[in-house]
């Protein structure tokens, strides 16, 4: 039997919420779309790309009859967002977000949702460092991993339907708890974004070496770290807000590892450092291996600019 949603709502239309209403057109997933945002700014944009077939500043009045409701904005404005639409969740309903911090969903959203309405937040492993409704395009999820992080006692059938939904649009679907998901995501996401705006923000402090030098000798190392430290600043504020204690664990972690690595240049043990990048390079072999990454000159930077997106950078 193929998969259809009748009434898809999401609130929150950026990047990832204007990708899965594209993603859910073309395949076919949903009968009626409607969509909610905060500015009248933003609604004009998704309506000139066609997104949706009713838009909403009311996100209230976005969730009325629909049977599946989708938060798509940053995780500190999701509180509010549910005040807006807990009374006008129909029974039934399967209620899900994208955001990249999952305990603080829960714990937020869990007491608030309806009885009756089934709640299964979600995280598509999949971004740019763009925002907004045009930076969206429905290729984003596939090969991605979307990761769902619903309650034992959750109806099962809306978490397979919520499964099926993911693996519709392309992703690769896993299920585990809240706060395993918060420790895997600090470490593989979280805190290399948090040292990429650390190393391009003291760049920028640098006395001895001018601006103009920086960029115009901008080589790829620090080249990829600017391009995730482009990423949306709400955003990651509340990432860093509301997943404190695991990236607080992985940034103890990484900060011992770094003062051996010191270490090991100032003492001139050669043997350390290439004992460490070997195995780094390994771990970079296996993503690639995995279909996560592509393994072409400049890390498919040119073929990825000439076209209409750029990497995947950016994704939590
Ligand atoms: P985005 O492009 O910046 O879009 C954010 C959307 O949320 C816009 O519609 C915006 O409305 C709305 N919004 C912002 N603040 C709001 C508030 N206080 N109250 C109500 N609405 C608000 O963001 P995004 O990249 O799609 O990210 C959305 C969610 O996806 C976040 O929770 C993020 O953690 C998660 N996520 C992002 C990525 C990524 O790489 N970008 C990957 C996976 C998951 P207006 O424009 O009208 O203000």
């Amino acid at each position: 039997m193929t998969f259809t949603i009748g009434k898809l709502a999401l609130i929150g239309v950026g990047l990832i919420g204007s990708s899965i209403a594209q993603a859910a057109r073309r395949k076919g997933l949903v009968a009626q779309t409607s969509v909610a945002t905060r500015r009248a700014e933003t609604l004009e944009q998704a309506r000139s790309i066609d997104l949706a077939d009713s838009y909403h500043l009311d996100a209230g009045a976005a969730v009325q009859d629909a049977d599946l409701v989708i938060l798509c904005v940053p995780v500190g404005a999701i509180r509010g967002v549910m005040e807006e639409i807990a009374p006008r969740l129909k029974p039934g309903a399967i209620l899900s977000d994208v955001g990249s911090v999952k305990g603080h969903v829960h714990r937020v959203l869990g007491p608030m949702v309806p009885e009756g309405v089934h709640f299964v937040p979600g995280h598509p492993m999949a971004g740019t460092e763009h925002s907004g409704p045009l930076a969206g395009f429905p290729e984003l999820f596939e090969n991605r991993w979307c990761i769902l992080t619903p309650e034992p006692h959750v109806d099962r059938e809306a978490v397979s339907r919520m499964c099926a939904f993911w693996r519709e649009l392309g992703s690769d679907v896993e299920l585990m708890s809240a706060d395993h998901h918060d420790m895997v995501v600090a470490i593989t996401s979280h805190v290399p974004h948090l040292v990429a705006y650390n190393i391009v923000g003291t760049v920028d402090d640098l006395e001895t070496v001018s601006k103009s030098e920086v960029i115009k000798f901008s080589a790829s190392g620090f080249r990829d770290f600017t391009r995730i430290a482009a990423s949306d600043p709400v955003m990651w504020r509340d990432v860093f807000l509301t997943n404190r204690d695991a990236v607080l664990e992985m940034l103890g972690r990484f900060l011992e590892d770094l003062s051996v690595l010191q270490r090991a240049v100032r003492v001139g043990d050669g043997e350390a450092l290439e004992s460490l990048f070997t195995r780094t390079r390994a771990i970079r072999r296996s993503i690639i291996d995995a279909g996560q990454e592509i393994d072409a000159a400049d890390f498919g930077r040119i073929q990825r600019m000439s076209g209409d997106r750029e990497g995947e950078g950016g994704a939590t």
